[in-house]
């Protein structure tokens, strides 16, 4: 049985630039809407220097080559610049795909080769790295665009006709991103302002972003995300946002802090895009810290978090919780990972306990203070289930109700296709909505895998993780409770065990393996059950440090390697991971 949101909302059939600004041209507002917390008098951008900042970056990158359709691979941390770019590339009619900045080469690579990459904005901390993966995919040096430091306040960057060279983050022999900002057509800010970028005749069959998840199985692939679904999840935000009582008031108060990654959706939609168009400032972190973060939680009182399972955990029972003044703090929403009741629990009474301690008298009632899970998937552009702000239930493990003109429904495991219908049941949730993705980049076998068209030419996504609802009509509650694909989460990041294999079936030391998701300590982790090549005598630590410098650091093998005779698998040479991740558990213990 099929339940359908409880809210259909209209979608604006725009892009998604016009959709955050409003306007292509003409005047916008002056309030701050990025801003450093490290120097917050001084480095901010207005919402208006945004849009012009971007419209420079867009001028600019047209210039330089960039075609309708074209990839633009951003590698850096989150920075005051970073939407600017984001932006300037969707305004220059490209497609832009984001990646970890701690990405090893390899990694890079494949991204830059797989996405057909055309040109790459890099942080300067990470050019080395940047420069590697170009020269391996044939990425000429000259369209790459390092994201300097600044040292001059991005305010006047936005509007200084010719930043000059006393920008910093400089690097020898590469090109630095205000050159831009400095040929014929972008270098004056008053005919940037008056540029109109071209809006796309068919949003919804206009792809805007690639961003990477290996879905239900195999490698990460380029999900194609449009202009119209990136809308369709802001119009949602914004309504639930809206349904906030005294809603009105608050957005003038709101005020959020981003240290979730730009290059990642779940940034990427809540900063970049939804925060903007609401008007709501962005204090940027340039990446997480803890004691930053309940720094200027305190000093800037921030009302909001989007936060992973991990930060809720810290709240719970880090000491500092308890010593800062968080009173401002009234929605923490978590996702990418599952949250337990007792750690949402634990982590709403320490930030209670906080408010008693502080004795802030410009606290919100405890009654406005939520912690709530929701649930999402790379390949819905974000969120596709969340709690309605108006709920009685406070403490759920669950994942709330089907957003905002989206449908789900369950589908029975033990034959992939009979529907769900009795409450509390379990089945692999499928979801579909506008919000959904349009296809795997270049990859119709795993699209046709993943998205199922039924007989009404409605498009279901398959998600892999299964669930179950407390009541089937409309604002029936989701309880995501396990997967049944084979993606590994560590600490929210994606992590395709057939990735790994791949890295571990170069090594000379191995002939076949698999690798799964094992919890230890309550954190998911990728453990290796490795054949060893007959003449080879590396032990495990040895496998394990092959992995080194080949994956970034969340990939490696910190759930152990395990020496075995055969890999189990089905007649048709299927790993059999469920068998093998039973197995991982009763090894390492049901932590
Ligand atoms: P990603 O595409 O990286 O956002 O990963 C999506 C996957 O993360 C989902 O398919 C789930 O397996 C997992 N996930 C996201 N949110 C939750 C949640 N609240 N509870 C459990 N798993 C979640």
């Amino acid at each position: 049985m099929v339940i359908a949101s409880r809210w259909s909302v209209p979608i604006p059939r725009c892009s998604l630039q016009q959709w955050i600004f409003g306007s292509v041209c003409g005047p916008l507002s002056d309030h701050k809407a990025f801003i450093d917390p490290e120097d917050p008098d001084t480095n901010y951008l207005t919402f208006s220097d945004y849009r012009l900042l971007a419209k420079r970056v867009a001028l600019g990158l047209r210039q330089a080559g960039l075609q309708k359709g074209d990839r633009v691979l951003i590698f850096s941390g989150n920075s005051l610049l970073f939407p600017s770019v984001f932006l300037g590339i969707l305004m220059a009619g490209g497609i832009v795909t984001g990646a970890n900045p701690s990405f090893v080469p390899r990694e890079l690579a494949y991204q830059l080769k797989d996405s057909g990459a055309s040109f790459m904005f890099v942080a300067d901390y990470a050019v080395k790295t940047a420069f590697e993966a170009a020269a391996e995919v044939g990425l000429p040096k000259d369209r790459v665009f390092v994201l300097g430091k600044g040292g001059v306040p991005i305010s006047q960057l936005a509007k200084a006709p010719s930043p000059g060279p006393g920008v910093g983050g400089r690097v020898e022999g590469a090109r630095h991103w205000t050159e831009l900002l400095e040929n014929s057509s972008s270098s004056n800010p008053r005919t940037a302002e008056a540029w109109n970028w071209e809006e796309p005749s068919k949003p919804e069959e206009t792809t805007c972003c690639l961003n990477y998840s290996s879905g239900t199985t195999g490698v990460p692939k380029g999900v194609e995300i449009s202009h119209y679904s990136y809308v369709a999840n802001g119009c949602g935000v914004a309504h639930m946002n809206n349904l906030r009582p005294d809603a009105e008031r608050k957005r003038k108060t709101d005020r959020g802090l981003a240290f979730l990654p730009f290059y990642h959706t779940y940034g990427q939609t809540y900063f970049i895009a939804n925060m903007p168009h609401l008007h709501v400032p962005v204090y940027v972190m340039p990446s997480f810290d803890f004691i930053k973060m309940l720094g200027y939680i305190q000093r800037f009182r921030i009302t909001t978090l989007a936060v992973v399972p991990p930060i809720v955990v810290l709240l719970a029972k880090h000491p500092a919780t308890r010593s800062h003044d968080l009173s401002s703090l009234e929605t923490i929403g978590s996702g990418a990972a599952p949250l337990t009741r007792e750690v949402c629990d634990e982590a709403r009474r320490a930030l209670l306990d906080a408010r008693k301690a502080n004795k802030n008298n410009n606290s919100n009632g405890d009654d406005e203070l939520f912690i709530r899970q929701g649930w999402g998937m790379t390949e819905v552009t974000c969120t596709a289930m969340s709690w309605d702000p108006n709920s009685p239930i406070r403490n759920s493990a669950g994942v709330g109700e089907v957003y905002p003109n989206c449908r789900a429904k369950l589908v029975s495991l033990a034959d992939g296709r009979t529907p769900i219908e009795r409450a509390g049941e379990r089945g692999e949730l499928w979801v579909t909505g506008p919000t959904l993705m349009r296809r795997y980049w270049r990859r119709p076998d795993a699209t046709a895998e993943t998205v199922v068209v039924d007989q009404d030419g409605t498009r279901w996504l398959r998600t892999g993780d299964i669930a179950f609802v407390d009541a089937y009509r409309p604002g029936g509650i989701f309880h995501v409770v396990d997967r049944v694909k084979e993606l590994i989460k560590v600490k929210g990041n994606q992590v395709a065990p057939a990735e790994l294999e791949g890295v571990l079936l170069d090594s000379p030391d191995v002939v076949d393996a698999a690798v799964v998701g094992v919890t230890i300590n309550g954190e998911e982790v990728p453990r290796a059950y490795v054949v060893r090549s007959p003449q080879s005598t590396a032990t495990e630590q040895d496998v394990a440090k092959w992995m080194e410098g080949k994956v970034i650091r969340y990939k490696q093998l910190k759930g152990g390697v395990v020496f075995v005779d055969a890999i189990p698998k089905n007649p048709s040479g299927k790993i059999l991971r469920k068998q093998l991740r039973e197995r991982a558990q009763k090894e390492v213990g049901d932590a």
